[in-house]
């Protein structure tokens, strides 16, 4: 997207630009399987994988299921599909499913809170739009991102919107963190904005979401600066072609940042040698400030504990799902409030389960 008052791919004199692909790249369409790549490039390329199964009649082909992450062409996921699983499971997938039967509401407070944190992100740079020819283009606009916050973070500057990358239980992960500071004692901070449509802080349920994608965006910022994220990690997961020549908007982009690059390979080791040599700290301490959106006040602010151990428990049970090592669950019984709300209470299958169960474990009722 270009700045106000700018043309698309026009430059300004901002020192810190941050550049946009074409939104929806990361999901790759049914329709689009062999469009841009070969069918090799496919998610997992597994989609038309067999199984070999010894029956009576001699060797059988059967194919096996497939596992989410198939069914769904992606070669990755969303921090924030992790955080919105953490709330309910079924209700994320049916998001997915049939976005259209999410309320009205709900979406228009979606896109107010998406229009706040652009003009968050306009405070401190600008966005160029660049045209990408490949996969490994708009993946060089993400790296690129990246690369031209790190000297300000490495000054002790302040840097919003920074993408980070890793991989949890081998399923590679992106998010985008909305703001890392130094705070008074030098500490490194990150501070995640929540905006919302009522003018109080939201219930217990909905903090423990907030806490597990700051939590998860840690994780993996924390092993990115350790020196985990590698050249092969992103090439490998995402299936990208490290020897691919860069487009000619994306070489000059990176010109302009101080970077002579031909190929994504080089790009992927620039960044590699720039995140380990950069002496850059894990963070040190989570905030999330909620906000009310039509009056812009600050409701109040939440310091985030991590652990660990838990969060890591945490995805690998959620990553499971996507996995195919287990089905889709909704809420439990305790958090059947949440369904309530919910926009997909009239199909979904889970709370009939449920009520069904019910009716069946209290049984007939009795004459008297
Ligand atoms: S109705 Fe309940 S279980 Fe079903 S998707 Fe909604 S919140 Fe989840």
């Amino acid at each position: 997207m270009a700045g106000p008052g700018s043309e698309p791919g026009e430059l300004s004199d901002s020192e810190l630009l941050l550049l946009l692909e074409e939104p929806g790249d990361h999901v790759l369409q049914p329709g689009d399987a062999g469009k841009a790549n070969s069918s090799s490039d496919l998610p997992l390329a597994s989609l038309n994988k067999v199984l070999m199964e010894d029956s009576a009649a001699g060797k059988v082909k059967r194919k096996r299921a497939q596992t989410p992450l198939e069914k769904y062409y992606l070669k990755y996921l969303c921090v924030t599909d992790l955080s919105t699983q953490s709330w309910c499971e079924q209700q994320m997938v049916y998001g997915r499913e049939v976005p259209q039967l999410q309320a009205p509401e709900t979406v228009v407070l979606l896109n107010t809170g998406k229009s706040i944190h652009l003009a968050r992100e306009l405070e401190v740079h600008d966005v160029v739009k660049v045209h990408t020819t490949s996969q490994e283009d708009s993946w060089a606009i993400k790296i690129l991102n990246l690369l031209s916050v790190i000297p300000v973070l490495q000054a002790g500057g302040c840097v919003r919107e920074l993408p980070v990358f890793g991989v949890i239980e081998d399923v590679f992960l992106t998010g985008i963190i909305d703001e890392l500071c130094y705070s008074a004692k030098g500490e490194l901070e990150l501070r995640e904005l929540k905006t919302r449509g009522r003018p109080f802080m939201p219930s217990r349920a909905q903090k423990k979401k907030d806490y597990f994608q700051v939590c998860l965006y840690k994780y993996i910022f924390d092993a990115m600066v350790q020196g985990q994220l590698k050249p092969d990690v992103i090439t490998s997961h995402i299936q990208l072609r490290p020897e691919q020549p860069l487009g000619s908007q994306i070489r000059e982009h990176a010109q302009k940042v101080g970077f002579t690059v031909t190929c994504f390979g080089d790009l992927l080791e620039l960044m590699y040698l720039n995140l380990t040599l950069s002496d850059l700290p894990s963070i040190d301490c989570l905030k999330i400030e909620y906000s009310h959106q039509e009056s812009n006040t600050l409701l109040g602010t939440e310091v985030v504990r991590f652990e660990e151990e838990k969060v890591r428990e945490k995805a690998q049970n959620y990553l499971a799902y996507w996995k195919g090592q287990r089905e889709v669950q909704g809420v439990e019984i305790e958090e059947a409030w949440k369904c309530q709300s919910c926009s997909y209470s009239e199909i979904c299958d889970w709370r009939k389960k449920r009520a069904e169960g019910s009716e069946q474990r209290s049984g007939p009722k009795k004459s008297k």
